[in-house]
């Protein structure tokens, strides 16, 4: 059999109430997604045999494969098992197996076998069990192969659903589905999400495999190219054809990578590749800079250091910036920021420096320079840039304002090296 569509069921009045997010159910579903498996509908359903058996032969009549998560404790509003096994008209029978994995569980983190625990080794007879690695409750897969049905069901706490669906679930599943998926991000900074979405709109109403889907993340917008074909390589072909004219169109020249990770994932590994080391001198930012490019391993191969030059006095004495400048035009200024980072990277002796100044907010604000102004500079070996930033038009928080500020900076930092890398294919051909 293949399955073309799944329902979820979430079981659980925690969900209902709001205490609980509903974590399984958007796991479970990106897993789906991956795996081609297409879902048109979920359901959450409190703790209540007879709503659920009616939301379960509901779902049952629309979908192949029903995942129901939650309820498979042993505590007696745990029925999620009984009711599946009911709708189905499974007796309910000890696996063995399971049962000794319970037992061997017990003796291992040290609880009493209780009558609850031995109910955790029933299952509906003939039914497909999944192991549960972190917890007691196994998975279950009901199996219907006449009527071409499956309900599977899964343990609620995240730390048992996850794991079990990605470990034993998805093999399981694979069995019925049909070909692969490929899926590509394309990492894109400085371009607005619904800019991306105006200008790309025909290719994406055209594109049926692949499709195209945009996400806006912190600022920037990853651009997803799914594939399915028979096999990898006809998948990896039409991405690629996609990705090209995506390339050719205005929103190119925004890509910063190809499944790159995040800004300081790409820089980290440009500078590695390129074997250039960077500095930054920070002042809106506190050390933001250094932070993100710390967060990546492998980042000591690449940065010399940072230095947050938050008063005036800081940025002459360590970083060169001439007093003249500060005077006339301001720490939060062009002329600072491009100082700054020629300094930074005379101080550390690194091949590239980059620099931020400006006015996070919420106060500290001008006509002239409101909440948000900031200039990020980079300097390198043939390459000298500012850009100045009005981020969230005098309304975006202290946070933002520092985080979109950071980001600029790696960005600057990353577009410092592909010049440099243009600069020396051009002197070598
Ligand atoms: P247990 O053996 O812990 O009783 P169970 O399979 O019976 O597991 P539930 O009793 O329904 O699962 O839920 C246990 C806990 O798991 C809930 O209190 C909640 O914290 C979490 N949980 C349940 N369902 C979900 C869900 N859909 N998303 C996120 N967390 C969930
Ligand atoms: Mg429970």
């Amino acid at each position: 059999m293949l399955i073309s569509s799944a329902e979820i069921i979430s079981v659980g009045t925690e969900l209902l109430l709001g205490d609980v997010v509903n974590t399984d159910a958007a796991f479970i579903s990106r897993r789906l997604a991956a795996l081609g498996i297409a879902q048109y509908r979920q359901t959450v359903v409190g703790d209540n045999a007879g709503r659920l058996e009616a939301a379960l032969g509901e779902a049952l009549g629309r979908a192949d494969l029903v995942i129901l998560t939650g309820g498979l404790g042993p505590t007696y509003d745990d029925l999620t098992k009984e009711t599946a096994a009911k709708l189905m008209k499974r007796s309910l029978v000890v696996d063995e197996r399971t049962l000794g994995r319970i037992e061997a569980r017990a003796r291992a983190f040290g609880f009493e076998m209780t009558e609850n625990n031995k109910k955790q080794a029933l299952i509906p007879e003939g039914s497909f069990i999944l192991d549960n690695d972190n917890g007691t409750a196994p998975g279950i897969v009901i199996e219907d192969f006449e009527k071409g049905k499956l309900i599977m069901l899964l343990p609620g706490p995240p730390s048992e659903c996850e794991p079990m669906f990605h470990e034993k679930a998805e093999p399981y599943l694979r069995r019925f589905t049909s070909g692969v998926l490929v899926s590509h991000t394309l990492n894109i900074f400085g371009l607005g999400e619904s800019k991306v979405e105006s200008i790309l709109r025909e290719i994406m109403l055209a594109s049926e495999n692949p499709t195209l889907a945009p996400y806006a993340k912190d600022g920037e917008v990853q651009l997803r190219v799914t594939a399915s074909g028979i096999d990898t390589a006809e998948c990896e072909r039409l991405c690629s054809e996609l990705i090209e004219r995506i390339y050719s169109t205005e929103v190119g020249k925004y890509i910063y990578g190809i499944d790159a990770g995040t800004l300081e994932d790409a820089l980290v590994r440009e500078l590695i590749a390129q074997k250039k080391r960077i500095a930054a001198a920070e002042s809106c930012t506190g050390g933001y800079v250094a932070k993100r490019i710390t967060n990546v391993s492998g980042s000591s191969e690449v940065l010399d250091g940072s230095i947050v030059t938050y008063a005036n006095r800081v940025k002459e004495r360590f970083c060169n910036v001439s007093r003249e400048t500060l005077q006339k035009y301001g720490a939060v200024s062009r002329q600072t920021a491009i100082e700054m980072a020629r300094g930074v990277r005379e101080l550390f002796g690194a091949d590239i420096g980059v620099s931020t100044t400006g006015i996070a907010g919420p106060t500290g604000g001008t006509p002239e320079k409101p909440v948000g102004t900031v200039f990020v500079g980079v300097s390198a070996d043939g390459f000298e840039e500012v850009r100045e930033l009005h981020i969230g038009n005098g309304l975006a928080s202290r946070e933002k304002v520092r985080y979109i500020s950071a980001s600029n900076a790696l960005h600057l930092a990353l577009t410092a090296l592909a010049a440099i890398k243009n600069n020396s294919k051009e002197f070598l051909s």
